[in-house]
């Protein structure tokens, strides 16, 4: 295809606003997939995703579009991950396409997660065509929303379109808006290839396949291609565009999108990000922007039955082969068995694993309060990455250590502006900047109230300490949070010990701020005394810095026999506590000689707060 006939683009909204509604509407409006065919959000395929409606794994779709100067397109809509944990794959998918629609809702206006998305896509220097979807709602405020684009975004209101993605209002529109406003792709096809790879996933027959935009030169079937990041070649065993089954083709030249099945058996080896070329006249240069991403939240996960532990390591081995960004590796605790400390994006991403373990695998899972991975600089020089309070180094070997960071982005109405920065303030968070959506505050005419988009900085670690609970219920619920990595920030971090009858129980130590050691370890072991039964002798239940013990409980000796109450008397009942004893005992476990009960350690462990 001539390249001045291409069109790259995708779709980009907030979660709920219509972004899958409106890639089924293309699909049908184009004859890409006929009524009869359509399920509803086809771009969904995942169970799971359908469920919780939202895109995990970006796709693309060829459109071929008859536009109204009697001319044929081919338009590659490139369906982008929604959400923050996967937002270094939102940007490489946005960086294969020339431009974006970015839908907003008629009633709700712009999000943080509206905003997010937008600063992404004028970061690639994306054309935007912003759309104001569900105009067919009762509560739709379409003029309001135009407002907020204009003051907010810079749009002007001419260019704003209003559709109905559910009643298939303004379908057209937004075609003609794809043609006329996204540019065609550049690039030339003589050049040595340049593909940039935008996701991936696993075939079993075909190994690895890479979904590509390709930039510079041409691919097709036979060739031999290379990954630019680590130098594995392979040869290309298929070429296909999506229609939005994969189609076979002859090869995929300058401007277009499509899979390329690489045989490959590991994912990780062909990332998203990375740029192929052609083995024996490589490019000079990949193309901008690869970085290998690394986890930044980390959960133990372990089985509730300790038989589950192989399917456990087969179920995760299985997800690794498509999702280079999930990390895992054997890990013991005391308290749970076997398991695995995995390493995820972010939370969703983490929920999204337990999920799916539990419902393909049949699996039943703890996971233990989640974590972030932690730079410690050693006094030698040595920079390592500690993702558990058990593998830092000896108090005397660390310089410092740092800790990840986040740019936070919140919008909500201006009546909640105290509460919001309190919450951050709470949550070691500095406050950058704060701008109203639309002209000015609260123009008294009801619903349509001053709303504003605050951005802070704040450690990751807090957002993990339910933060955005917190915010939903001090904000009524009309809060929205968005967020992005911005790096590593040196803080005054100590490890909690607990120690219950002077014996320190590993799976409980924790990594925290030193201003809220004390807090913390206070919280700890009161809940750990009334989660331990009594015993013969009294226990000592401690939380330390180091050598210094920073809050104390006891758990006094057990006083009288508990069967004593039942000398002589009811039969029945002495049998059903001795039988409930030793049930008990059999879930106990043993620290020193404290029995501690396996529950007392899944309350902890899952709620760590
Ligand atoms: P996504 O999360 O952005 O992909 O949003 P979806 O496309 O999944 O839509 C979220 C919800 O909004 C679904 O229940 C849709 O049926 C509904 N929806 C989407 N477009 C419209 C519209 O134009 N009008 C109305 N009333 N509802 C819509
Ligand atoms: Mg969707």
């Amino acid at each position: 295809m001539n390249p001045r006939y291409i069109r790259n683009f995708c779709i980009i909204a907030h979660i709920d606003h219509g972004k899958s509604t409106l890639a089924d509407r293309l699909l049908e409006y184009t004859g890409t997939i006929s009524p009869r065919e359509m399920k509803d959000q086809l771009l969904d395929d995942m169970d799971l995703e359908r469920e919780r409606g939202i895109t995990i794994k970006a796709k693309a779709v060829r459109l071929s579009y008859d536009s109204r100067d009697g001319q044929t397109y081919e338009l590659n809509l490139i369906d982008t991950p929604g959400h923050v944990d996967f937002s270094y794959e939102v940007s490489r998918s946005l960086s294969a396409c020339e431009g974006a629609i970015l839908v907003i809702d008629a009633a709700q206006g712009i999000q943080a997660q509206t905003l997010a998305n937008v600063y992404m896509a004028m970061d690639q220097g994306l054309e935007l065509i912003p759309v104001v979807n569900k105009i067919d709602l009762p509560g739709a405020e379409p003029e309001r929303i135009v407002e907020e684009i204009e003051t907010t975004l810079g749009y002007p209101a001419s260019e704003v379109l209003l559709i109905s993605a559910k009643e298939g209002l303004g379908i057209e529109e937004v075609l003609e808006a794809v043609v006329e406003r996204v540019p065609a792709p550049g690039g030339d096809g003589v050049s040595p290839l340049r593909a940039l790879i935008f996701d991936s996933k696993y075939d079993s027959y075909k190994g690895v396949i890479a979904y590509v935009r390709i930039f510079e030169g041409s691919v097709a079937k036979g060739q031999v291609l290379k990954l630019m990041s680590n130098g594995t070649d392979f040869e290309v065993l298929e070429v296909t565009m999506f229609e939005p089954s994969p189609t076979p083709v002859p090869g995929l030249g300058v401007g277009e999108v499509g899979g390329i099945a690489t045989g490959l058996k590991d994912v990780s080896r062909c990332r998203v990000g990375d740029t192929l070329t052609d083995n024996s006249s490589p490019a000079d240069v990949p193309l901008p922007g690869y970085r290998s991403l690394k986890p930044m939240v980390f959960a133990g996960l372990y089985p509730i039955d300790t038989k589950d532990h192989a399917f456990l390591k087969d179920g995760l081995d299985k997800l690794t082969l498509n999702d280079a960004s999930l990390s895992y590796e054997p890990e013991e605790s005391v308290a749970l068995g076997p398991g695995f400390r995995c390493g995820f994006l972010g939370l969703l991403h983490m929920e999204i694993v337990q999920e799916r373990l539990e419902r393909e695998y049949g699996l039943d899972l703890i996971t233990t309060s989640p974590s972030v991975a932690y730079r410690v600089n050693l006094h030698n020089g040595d920079t390592r990455f500690v993702e558990s309070p058990s593998g830092l180094p000896a108090a005397g070997d660390i310089s410092d250590i740092e800790e990840p960071w986040l740019d936070l982005i919140i919008i909500a109405p201006d009546r909640y502006i105290g509460a919001v920065m309190e919450l951050v303030k709470e949550h070691r968070g500095k406050y950058t900047k704060m701008e109203y959506l639309t002209s000015g505050p609260g123009d008294g005419a009801g619903a349509g109230q001053g709303r504003v988009s605050m951005e802070f900085q704040m450690p990751l670690a807090e957002l993990l300490v339910d933060f955005y609970d917190r915010l939903k219920s001090r904000t009524q619920g009309y809060a929205s949070l968005d967020y992005t990595v911005s790096g590593y920030k040196v803080a005054p971090l100590v490890k909690l010990d607990v120690l219950v009858n002077g014996q320190p129980v590993d799976a409980l130590s924790l990594i925290v701020h030193s201003d809220q050691a004390q807090r913390r370890g206070r919280a700890l072991v009161q809940s750990l005394r009334s989660l331990i039964p009594r015993q013969m002798f009294d226990v000592p239940i401690q939380a330390a810095v180091g050598s210094r013990v920073i809050a104390r409980e006891t758990i006094k000796a057990m006083r009288k026999n508990v069967l004593a109450k039942c000398y002589g008397g009811d039969v029945t009942r002495k049998r059903k506590l001795l039988e409930k004893q030793a049930a008990g005992k059999k879930r106990m476990k043993r620290v020193g000689n404290v029995e501690i009960p396996q529950e007392a350690f899944m309350v902890i462990l899952k709620l760590g707060k």
